[in-house]
């Protein structure tokens, strides 16, 4: 049998999606990587064809649907080419929004969530500091009690949809110091005393916004605390699965796209009087490539079947699947970009410009080493003795 089994269902969603790719990303793909941005408009057309909220409660207009829906949502945007907005997209409803739903008020999912899953309110998650991102559980950012407030000092730096966010889910410290001191909070940006700073020059991703976030004596109402105070770090660690199954299904989604285009390539370009693609160094290396992104697909996969059944084990899948895509990646795209060529060193060249930033799907949401270090903690046992 083959895995996954896609239904009807499945199929009909992936259809809207790709739909909703080849209409409003592709077409702007390059214009928009170009200008370094992408229109504020996209959230609200994702948003109507109901992309921002696929697992949330419809009673706050989500779908209702399982991780396998995220999965082929993600595949499909990213055949759209522009990995900037369809990151902006999926910090919105995977990472930002993800634990207003599952831990914050009926009145705070009413007033963020429900904008949000409608693209008519944009989200940002800001958990980084120019301190240190890996070590959630000693952020410094700190949010003081004072009456029904709270008022919040400190920075974040790295923060996708920073510079166009209407609200920051904010990870800050509430208590002492660890992880039972940091709680999650919703951080309009239109509160005096917030500010952006630089918007980040990156070496890929351009057309996403990654900026610098300052919080100086910032009062929001306490009410804003997201589910209970000090639990924060135990939330982001729970809605980092779901994040890192985006990124693992995304790095599978970029490495099939650069496969099929070099593959492509290789057959019809000709060197010594034959195609490239007939050469056996080619050949193998390729059919090492094919043989390694089934087995990383298959990884992500099993990590989402884990996932959409709530398997205790599903921690140790999502960080398989999210380090052995981002090894993947790397290798599999520098080595495509190669077989190009000086055109894989021209910037009119997809799988050029894809090679340009391989590094940084070993960093986000987690870099290689926090992910062996997860695996190690589950999977390998050290004596006491
Ligand atoms: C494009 C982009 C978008 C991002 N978007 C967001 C966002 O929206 N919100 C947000 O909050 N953050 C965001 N980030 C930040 C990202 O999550 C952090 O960069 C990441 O968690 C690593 O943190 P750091 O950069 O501070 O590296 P550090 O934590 O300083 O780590 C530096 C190096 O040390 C290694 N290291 C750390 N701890 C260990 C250990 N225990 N054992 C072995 N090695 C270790 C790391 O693996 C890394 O190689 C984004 C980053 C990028 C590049």
């Amino acid at each position: 049998m083959a895995f996954p089994v896609w239904s009807e269902e499945h199929e009909a969603f992936r259809e809207t999606v790709r739909r909703f790719t080849q209409t409003e990303i592709r077409p702007y793909a390059e214009k928009w990587q170009s200008e370094e941005n992408f229109p504020d408009e996209l959230f609200r057309k994702a948003g109507e064809l109901g992309l921002l909220g696929i697992r949330f409660d419809p009673k706050w207009g989500g779908s209702g649907l399982d991780y396998w829906y995220t999965v082929i949502l993600v595949e499909e945007l990213v055949r759209g080419r522009d990995l900037g907005s369809v990151v902006g997209l999926l910090v919105q409803c995977e990472m930002a929004t993800s634990v207003i739903h599952a831990h914050g008020s009926d009145e705070l999912r009413r007033e963020w969530l429900v904008p949000a899953i409608q693209g008519e309110r944009i989200a940002a998650l800001g958990v980084t500091e120019p301190g240190g991102g890996s070590d959630v559980a000693s952020l410094q950012t700190v949010a003081k009690a004072d009456g029904d407030d709270y008022i919040i000092s400190g920075s974040k730096i790295f923060i996708s949809n920073g510079a166009r966010a209407d609200f920051v889910t904010l990870a800050v410290r509430t208590g002492g110091a660890g992880s039972s001191g940091v709680s999650l909070v919703v951080c309009p940006t239109d509160t005096p005393g917030f500010s952006v700073g630089r918007r980040l020059k990156k070496v890929d991703l351009h057309s996403s916004d990654t900026a610098e976030l300052f919080f100086e004596d910032v009062r929001i109402p306490r009410r804003f605390l997201i589910g209970e105070e000090g639990r924060g770090f135990h939330y982001i660690a729970q809605a980092f699965q779901g994040e890192r199954l985006v990124l693992a299904t995304m790095m599978n989604a970029v490495c099939r796209d650069v496969l099929d285009e070099t593959l492509a390539y290789l057959a019809e370009r000709k060197a010594f009087g034959r195609p490239i693609a007939s050469m056996q160094v080619w050949r193998h290396r390729m059919a090492d490539w094919l043989t390694r992104l089934e087995a990383s697909a298959a990884l992500t996969y099993r990590a989402a079947d884990q996932l959409a059944s709530c398997d205790s084990d599903a921690e140790t899948a999502v960080s398989m699947a999210k380090l052995f895509g981002a090894e993947l990646i790397r290798g599999l795209v520098l080595d495509c970009a190669h077989a190009f060529g000086g055109y894989g060193f021209m910037e009119e060249n997809y799988v050029a410009r894809a090679s340009r930033g391989v590094q940084n799907w070993g960093i986000g949401a987690g870099t290689n080493e926090i992910m062996r270090e997860i695996i190690a903690k589950h999977r390998i046992p050290v004596s006491s003795a």
